[in-house]
């Protein structure tokens, strides 16, 4: 008898693909006849030594309520549990008398080694287990270099993508769901307690809708506005220039070949090169995939092993906590780090700066940013953050050829010219010209009458900051 002659039941389980449209799991449940009996499991301790964040969580909290609310409407619901994950499946297999569970892959290293143990264990107890690509334009394992080697640098990567390029066929949701009530319906989603206690995210949700239905509406918003002059505006933190897409990328909220898919019905002479630099751009995205499932050790370790002997500054708590709250003294820097606290999103330029800044005028670890940002972004991803960080800290695949400081003051000058983007996160600081938003502690009269409260001076001097780094480098080179 076939599955959907008994009636089987097949475990879906719901991880970073919170999603109906283009989800495969689902898919091939439905395809094989199974009644999909969707779950989400918590066990955050899995993520071995990166447990998601408090920002993640807040978002996850919501997503998942979107996810549950589009099941129900199809006469279907998620089910909430607690890990771990494996036992969680077991009793969940042993109750329901579930045959079959599928999922979509996960290409963090923790998440990567616990889900080939599931697997091999549920298929020996004889299930059938399939898991399926929900999250990537090109798997990591599928691409390689003439030498069948990983790519370490993003140009010849894109490259050998380009040739490669087809877009996967986007499948809308099913309108109706099979359903069944076997076994444990699970605990509530606050059970969970993803959403804080304290609702210090409530700036987050006037900018920010989660799920599926946010992300479909977030890539509306920018086909109609953004992408055109994408390619010029996507440096600009005082313009909205980006899509924004990228929490609902990370949780899966919306297929990437969806995304790309939707920009190739839209390109026309007038936006071809706009188009091709966002699809550009989520190529970083799939090469930081490609790094972190290749060389699974550098969340936590420098992939150019040069740099184990650099310099580092002994991490001082208080400078520390002024980076992280903005209150550097320097001017696009305390922008992005409140922009990051009140929104959970930053800008990609200003992740930039305030990276150098930490990596490189202070001679900061970029463990230690990369922490902050892992806990504080509502997009945090470890295979993004990994190689935004190492990236901007000179540590990384496909460094600049040369160490690179970034001049905040210039940078700003530069990416925020009318100085409106530092108004809007460092509002005390709105009431001076232009030209002195950039640097104010060159009037300091001006200053202290403006933004008597504004640290008078930089952390650290702009000039001797960029000196130290460079000497810690040459030395790093002998
Ligand atoms: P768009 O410009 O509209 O780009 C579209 C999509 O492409 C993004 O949503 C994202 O998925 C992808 N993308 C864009 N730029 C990059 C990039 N440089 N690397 C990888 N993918 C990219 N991005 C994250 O998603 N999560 C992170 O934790 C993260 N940490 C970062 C840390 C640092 C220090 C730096 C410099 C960058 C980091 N990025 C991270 C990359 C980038 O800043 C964000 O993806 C981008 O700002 C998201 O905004 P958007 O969706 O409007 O981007």
């Amino acid at each position: 008898m076939s599955a959907a002659e008994s009636n089987a039941l097949a475990l879906v389980w719901f991880r970073n693909d919170l999603r109906l449209d283009d989800n495969p799991a689902l898919q091939a449940a439905l395809d094989n006849g199974y009644v999909p009996i969707p779950v989400y499991i918590h066990a955050p301790d899995e993520g071995g030594d990166w447990a998601p964040g408090a920002a993640s969580d807040a978002w996850r909290h919501r997503s998942l309520a979107a996810l549950d609310e589009a099941l129900r409407r199809r006469g279907s619901q998620l089910r909430h549990f607690f890990g771990p994950s494996l036992a969680t499946l077991q009793s969940l297999i042993a109750t329901t008398g579930a045959e079959a569970v599928f999922w979509n892959r996960r290409y963090e290293p923790a998440h990567e080694r616990r889900d080939a143990h599931i697997k091999t264990t549920l298929r020996h107890e004889g299930l059938r287990v399939e898991s399926f690509n929900a999250a990537l334009l090109f798997e990591p394992w599928t691409v390689r270099n003439k030498q069948g080697l990983p790519f370490k640098v993003f140009t010849p990567y894109w490259k050998t993508l380009l040739t490669q390029w087809q877009l996967g066929l986007c499948i809308d949701a099913p309108s109706r769901l099979p359903h069944s009530d076997e076994g444990p319906s699970g605990v509530s989603l606050d059970a969970l307690k993803l959403a804080p206690k304290l609702a210090w995210d409530r700036g987050f949700w006037d900018e920010w809708t989660p799920g599926e239905a946010g992300a479909h509406a977030a890539l509306d918003t920018f086909v109609d506005g953004a992408l055109r002059g994408y390619r010029e505006q996507r440096d600009r933190p005082d313009r909205v220039g980006t899509s924004r897409l990228s929490p609902h990328l990370h949780f899966g909220e919306i297929a990437p070949w969806r995304v790309a898919s939707v920009l190739e019905r839209e390109r026309t002479a007038a936006n071809g090169a706009d188009i091709d630099a966002f699809l550009r751009e989520l190529g970083w995205r799939e090469f930081a995939h490609h790094l972190l499932h290749h060389f699974p050790e550098t969340p936590d370790h420098n992939f150019d092993a040069r740099f184990n002997d650099f310099a580092w500054s002994n991490v001082s708590p208080d400078r520390l906590a002024d980076w992280q709250q903005g209150r550097t003294g320097v001017p696009i820097i305390d922008a992005g780090m409140r922009e990051l606290w009140h929104t959970g999103w930053m800008h990609n330029r200003v992740r930039m700066i305030v990276a150098s800044f930490l990596t490189k005028h202070l001679r900061y670890h970029w463990r230690h940013g990369a922490r902050w940002f892992w806990d504080t972004l509502i997009d945090a991803d470890l295979a993004n953050n990994t190689l935004g960080w190492q990236w901007v800290a000179g540590t990384g695949a496909d460094a600049a050829p040369y160490f690179r400081v970034f001049n905040p003051v210039l940078q700003a000058s530069k990416f925020d010219p009318d100085g409106r983007y530092i108004a809007r996160w460092v509002p005390e600081l709105a009431g001076l010209p232009v030209p002195l938003r950039f640097s104010p502690w060159q009037d300091p009269q001006a200053l202290r009458r403006v933004a008597p409260d504004y640290p008078p001076q930089p952390l650290v001097d702009m000039g001797a900051g960029r000196e130290s780094a460079l000497a810690a480098y040459r030395k790093l080179r002998g």
